[in-house]
């Protein structure tokens, strides 16, 4: 009989840091809500932008949003990670949440565009796992913008023009998911992350584990009593 998890000490870990990319309307959001539903590890990192809120958005929960005034003093004060201009307004990542997240062994999901991808990964490249989720046809991406009716026709004709540029990035990401049956692509991202978490070098507690097996100590309860 297989011990049960209980009986052995969790072996320690370090932080996740997941990012997702795709053009806009290829289904980021959707499947960076359904991960944080299921996986009460991941806790999502909130930007701050200067776009205005859609109908749907509460503040501080999907975004913090800042007048371009704001946003440029919390550039100059060093409070952000990395921040981009994404579709003629700016985006940024702060600081603080990831790197107390991340020093307590928690995973941090992170909704960024390719240039944010970019910076994260130079500033911190053992930690990030990035996936770049891309939609089955063009065709389908205008027809997701259109109904998710969020955005006015412009911002869609301007979102339309800046996906192929967008794409065009998908070599620098680890993993590609192709978005075409949302349970299928969400599955995906989930064996991502399960097989991401197991990597050797993000389980500095294995040393220990492996020295208590090796002598013993790791043996379950029903052969100590
Ligand atoms: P993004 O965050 O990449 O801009 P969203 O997650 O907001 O995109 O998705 C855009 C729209 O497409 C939403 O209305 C969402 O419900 C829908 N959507 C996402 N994935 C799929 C899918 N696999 N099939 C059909 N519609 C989808
Ligand atoms: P939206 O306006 O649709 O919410 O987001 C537009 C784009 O900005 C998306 O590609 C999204 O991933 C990206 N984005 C959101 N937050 C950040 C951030 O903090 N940094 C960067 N670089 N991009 C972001």
């Amino acid at each position: 009989m297989p011990s049960s998890a209980s009986e052995i000490t969790p072996i320690r870990r370090r932080g996740l840091m997941l990012v997702l990319s795709s053009p806009s309307g290829a289904g980021k959001s959707t499947i960076a809500r359904s991960l944080l539903e299921h996986d009460s590890s991941f806790k999502l990192s909130v930007s701050v932008t200067t776009r205005p809120r859609r109908a749907s958005e509460i503040e501080g929960v999907h975004y913090k949003f800042k007048t371009m005034r704001e946003f440029e003093m919390l550039r100059d004060s060093g409070e952000l990670l990395e921040w981009a201009e994404v579709h003629g307004n700016c985006y940024a990542t702060p600081r603080k949440p990831v790197e107390e997240a991340i020093a307590d062994g928690r995973d941090m999901l992170f909704d960024i565009d390719w240039q944010g991808a970019a910076q994260l990964r130079e500033k911190m490249p053992d930690d990030i796992v990035s996936v770049f989720i891309l939609p089955p046809t063009m065709g389908e991406l205008l027809a997701r913008l259109t109904r998710r009716a969020e955005d006015t026709p412009e911002t869609i004709e301007k979102r339309l023009k800046n996906a192929c540029l967008e794409i065009e990035q998908w070599r620098d990401y680890d993993y590609i998911v192709i978005n075409d049956d949302l349970g299928s692509a969400f599955e995906s991202v989930r064996s991502i992350v399960q097989a991401e978490r197991l990597r050797r070098e993000r389980r500095p507690g294995l040393e220990d584990f492996v020295g208590r097996l090796l002598t013993g100590k790791n043996a379950d309860k029903r052969e100590e009593s």
